[in-house]
């Protein structure tokens, strides 16, 4: 099986075009177990929900892997609380970050939400992500790469002169002014 494919079966939103996705629905509703499992892995701060598992090459999208009806099964994190919180997604259905922070699982206004490939793409094009592999995006970190550093300024929990640092793509030793965060 290929990756491309092997990506589809997994249901992941960012590695494949619309046409070839296929959600696959879950085989029974997440159990409490998992979804505390889950959300052991979020720190939340004043704004973005935020992902410390493991991330994504090169997408620097969250990944999730728990168990679905005795198999286990790898999902963007994002997929997962929108899963949470809306129960299985359908076919076409992706998850559209509004604060653009691949790491964000808060679903809600201005974070993350349920939407289509056609409105994302809209919106990617909006903010100029659509250009190129590493598209537009001016952190010469990569996409990976920057939410690599977030995670791992998340590690100890909430620290915001950190997490700002991550954020930004700065040092975190030389940040001394007061944080919005
Ligand atoms: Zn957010």
């Amino acid at each position: 099986m290929s990756e491309i494919s092997q990506l589809a079966l997994f249901g992941d939103d960012t590695a494949v075009p619309a046409s070839t996705r296929a959600w696959r629905p879950l085989r029974e509703p997440l159990p409490a177990r998992t979804v505390a499992r889950f959300w052991a892995k979020v720190v939340v701060t004043p704004t973005c929900h935020l992902w410390r598992g493991s991330v994504s090459y090169p997408d620097g999208y969250g990944r999730f892997t728990f168990t679905d009806g005795g198999t286990p099964r790898t999902l963007s994190a994002h997929r997962v609380a929108l899963v949470i919180v809306h129960g299985d997604l359908g076919d076409g259905v992706i998850g559209e970050h509004d604060c653009d922070e691949s790491l964000c699982v808060r679903v809600g206004d201005g974070h993350l939400k349920l939407g289509t490939q056609a409105a994302n793409l809209a919106h990617a094009v909006a903010i100029g992500r659509h250009l190129g592999p590493t598209p537009a995006y001016r952190d010469p970190r990569g996409r990976y790469g920057r939410a690599v550093a977030i995670r791992d300024a998340l590690l100890d929990g909430y620290d915001p002169g950190r997490l700002r640092a991550a954020l930004s793509g700065t040092d975190a030793n030389a940040i001394a002014a007061p944080t919005l965060f």
